[in-house]
């Protein structure tokens, strides 16, 4: 299955929504919490997600201008940046967040076609093209969403979005040798690898297993257990 760059804007946008609505409905106290990500409170996430929007943000140059300008300087000043941004004010978090996702916005509204089509390189090296930047903000909203709050869960997600996450963490996962089959969409995939073990799930479990989430939502074939995989992203 292949996306669109329509498909990918409208995750985007839908994400958004659900992210800060799912926001809106966690209190300050909360947010100083640990979230659903070893080693980070609620401040964590959010200050990483308004430095994502900022970092795609330098993608969309890089794809406006054809100058490189990498998403983040470093592996350690991104780290740095989520460290210190985490520590600002709850508000300030709050406010930085929405103003970080409308200028992303705007920052892709003004993209010619050929500045789609150039290329660029994500923060794991990955060429690809401007095309790619909606793909990755929608990936970030939908699965922090989740991870943000108990109120939304990968059975939110829309189920089209849920089958793109699979096909590319799938990619992704190459050598781990799974047949992931889809009980609630006409959809599997196979991972190459030795030895194959089959998960079967709803997309929702699927997603949320690939992505290196806990879920009780897969099962091996006859029910067994599903083999436990490391951390994506
Ligand atoms: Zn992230």
């Amino acid at each position: 299955m292949t996306r669109s760059r329509a498909d990918s804007l409208r995750w985007m946008a839908e994400g958004t929504t659900l992210l800060l609505g799912a926001l809106q409905a966690v209190p300050d106290a909360q947010l100083s919490e640990p979230c659903a990500l070893p080693g980070w409170s609620g401040k964590h996430l959010i200050a990483h997600v308004s430095l994502n929007a900022e970092a795609l943000m330098n993608l969309a140059t890089w794809a406006r201008t054809g100058v490189e300008t990498p998403m983040y300087s470093s592996p350690t000043q991104r780290d740095d940046d989520i460290e210190r941004t985490a520590k600002l004010p709850v508000a300030e978090l709050r406010d930085r967040v929405v103003e970080t996702a409308v200028a992303l916005d705007a920052s892709l509204a003004g993209l010619t076609e050929s500045q789609w089509a150039q290329p660029i390189r994500t923060r794991q090296g990955r060429e690809v093209t401007g095309e790619e930047i909606p793909w990755m903000r929608s990936r970030e909203v939908m699965v922090h969403a989740v991870d943000l709050a108990a109120s939304v869960g990968f059975g939110d997600l829309p189920g089209d979005f849920l089958a793109s996450l699979i096909d590319d963490i799938a990619a992704k996962r190459d050598g781990e040798g799974l047949v992931l089959v889809a009980t609630d969409q006409d959809r599997r995939w196979t991972i190459p690898g030795e030895p194959v073990n089959e998960v079967h799930g709803t997309a929702a479990g699927l997603a949320a297993y690939l992505s290196g989430r806990e879920t009780s939502d897969v099962a091996g074939a006859g029910g067994g257990l599903v083999p436990r995989l490391g951390p994506w992203l």
